[in-house]
């Protein structure tokens, strides 16, 4: 089996239940989940809280149209709205993360009359043709353009190249604070700050794309939290519901004024709200973020000491890790999952990407370091040359 095959599609691990951090196969091989699922599941897979609302819910209402007000849709988001940064009054629930980036565009533009978007070198922003107008890989975007909107790239961290690149033409500057598919980059100090304060004095939108660092993920509930930057509009999903489709656009009110023809079908539908209602309240009644804070620093620390010397860097924040290694992420994936029963997920060449569930106990971080110790050992480095 090629390395390729195993990113790609077609692993040769059938998959047929969840619990916790585990994945469990068809054959009952146990797999601890460090990443496998792309961070759609912070509390961990089949989480009871959540089964049990997405159960109740599924049986009384499976849906009616966001015209009709439901308990389900007004507690979801009563509960985002509590659990978004103070400024945020507004939000919209979606089906994804690429259509929550969408509307954020749509908004910016119908907030402040401009077309012009800033995006950064590594970004992801989603699969539709606005967000991968945003995203910076060609191999995703070639084979469709021209593509919606015009934009411009500037190399991610840089607060200078930030600066010429935003004016009075600008609709809205979109940023991860953390990138997850391009590398697991962390920005210099200051840089979210910088990209405030330009925007601010632009009059453009700042939007800050919290796809894979929000919920909990980087030990705040947002990671836009670390810096104390409030963006015009943040935009979620992957973990939203634990597992179930959505994603939500949370706004300041000057955006929230021009976007009143924005809406989607399945917009907040009664079971999606019940699984957002259920992992928002978990998160925050169990203090999710701040474990995901503790065991991510006991990761790394360990991770530190057990490999730092065989490879390049280990970055990120909270339970977002990357390891960057010297060649070859793919393989070091694959050998990570057919020799130790871990499953990772790369980002790019050379980045191992950790994305566990928040509910990750030290006792699994301890497997987590012993496998990579094992894969990322010298001599199973020469082996395989
Ligand atoms: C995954 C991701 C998206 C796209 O989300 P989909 O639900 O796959 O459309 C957008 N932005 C970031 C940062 C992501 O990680």
């Amino acid at each position: 089996m090629s390395d390729l095959d195993f990113v790609s599609g077609g692993k040769p691990i059938a998959i047929e239940r969840g619990e916790g951090p585990f994945l469990y196969a068809t054959d009952g091989t146990e797999y601890l989940d460090a990443g496998a699922s792309y961070a759609c599941t912070p509390l961990g897979h089949s989480h009871p809280a959540v089964v049990d609302a997405v159960q109740e819910q599924v049986g009384d209402l499976t849906f009616v149209d966001s015209s009709y007000p439901v308990q389900a849709r007004e507690d979801a988001y009563a509960a985002l709205v509590a659990a978004t940064p103070d400024g945020l009054e507004g939000a919209w629930f979606c089906n994804s993360g690429t259509e929550a980036n969408e509307a954020a565009l749509k908004f910016a533009r119908s907030a402040t009359g401009n077309s012009k978007i800033v995006a950064a070198t590594r970004s992801f922003h989603g699969r539709t043709m606005g967000s991968l107008a945003a995203t910076w890989k060609d191999k995703y975007k070639k084979p469709y353009e021209p593509l919606a909107g015009d934009v411009e790239f500037v190399p991610y961290g840089d607060a200078e190249e930030l600066a010429d690149a935003v004016d009075d033409e600008t609709a809205a500057v979109i940023l991860e604070p953390i990138q997850g598919e391009g590398g697991i980059n962390v920005p210099p100090a200051g840089y979210l700050e910088a990209a405030r304060d330009l925007t601010d004095e632009a009059g453009a939108a700042l939007v800050l794309d919290e796809v894979q660092t929000g919920m909990g993920r980087t030990g705040e509930m947002w990671a836009c939290q670390h810096a104390g930057v409030t963006p015009d509009v943040l935009t979620t999903a992957k973990g939203l519901g634990n597992g179930l489709p959505v994603g939500a656009i949370a706004v300041r009110d000057w955006i929230a004024d021009g976007a009143a023809s924005h809406n989607a079908t399945f917009s907040g539908g009664p079971v999606v709200a019940a699984a957002v209602h259920a992992t928002i309240s978990t998160l925050v009644e169990d203090e999710v973020p701040a474990h995901a804070a503790q065991v991510g620093d006991y990761l790394v620390d360990e991770l530190e000491a057990a490999v730092g010397d065989h490879v390049r860097e280990i970055r990120g924040e909270g339970l977002l890790v990357g390891v960057e290694v010297k060649r070859g992420a793919n393989r070091v994936a694959r050998d990570l999952a057919l020799d130790h029963q871990i499953l990772a997920l790369p980002a790019g060449r050379t980045v191992v990407r950790l994305l566990p569930p928040l509910v990750l106990e030290e006792s699994h971080a301890d497997r987590l370091v012993e496998a990579l110790e094992g894969v990322l050992a010298p001599e199973a480095e020469t082996e395989s040359r």
